[in-house]
């Protein structure tokens, strides 16, 4: 049974908005998945006082068959084949590419590989912003509804710079 499931992209390294491109290419090939739409293309700075590029972020909303260790074993290597070397990297460091399951219909995981809604994401403008792009009406399982989320973070810094990902549906 297809499961709906929302993505976060992110990256600050190399032509980002080129590995988001190739990235929802990706997740749309992965086995009983369909990316069904994309939020634009939000930019906003690096996280942490460490001197590195923006960020470029958007989000996907997909359906997929696959269980939550698949898809993120499939993101995993998506981000891999985008040039994402952990070993080389610190943590929160810059990367061409993350991929991070942020919702996966109302399920609530908290295993050591894996933690579902992603543990940070209330915290993120640069994640809820582009999900209420496209998902307005979202509750989100053990925070509630979406839009009184917002004002918790509206201070922080973000700018949408593009339309979407070219090829995935927007909503408006
Ligand atoms: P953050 O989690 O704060 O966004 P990050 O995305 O940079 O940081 P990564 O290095 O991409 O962190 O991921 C480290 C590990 O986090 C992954 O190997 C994975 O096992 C684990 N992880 C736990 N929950 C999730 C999730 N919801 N989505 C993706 N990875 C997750
Ligand atoms: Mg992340
Ligand atoms: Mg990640």
């Amino acid at each position: 049974m297809a499961t709906r499931a929302f993505i976060g992209l992110g990256g600050n390294l190399g032509d980002v908005a080129a590995s988001f491109r190739s990235a929802a290419a990706s997740i749309a090939a992965l086995p009983e998945t369909h990316v069904i739409t994309g939020s634009g293309l939000y930019a906003s700075p690096a996280w942490g006082g460490v001197a590195q590029p923006d960020y470029l972020n958007a989000v996907l909303e997909i359906d997929t068959g696959l269980s939550t260790i698949a898809l993120l074993e499939a993101l995993l290597a998506i981000e891999r084949a985008h040039g994402r070397d952990r070993s080389a990297a610190p943590r929160w460091g810059p990367r061409p590419l993350d991929c991070d399951i942020l919702l996966y219909a109302d399920a609530i995981i908290d295993s050591e590989r894996l933690q579902v809604p992603h543990p940070r994401m209330a915290e993120r403008a640069f994640v809820l912003v582009p999900l209420a792009e496209i998902a307005p009406d979202l509750t989100i399982p053990g925070l509630g509804a979406l839009t009184p989320l917002l004002d918790r973070i509206s201070a922080q810094p973000i700018r949408r710079i593009a339309e979407g990902i070219p090829n995935v549906h927007q909503p408006r």
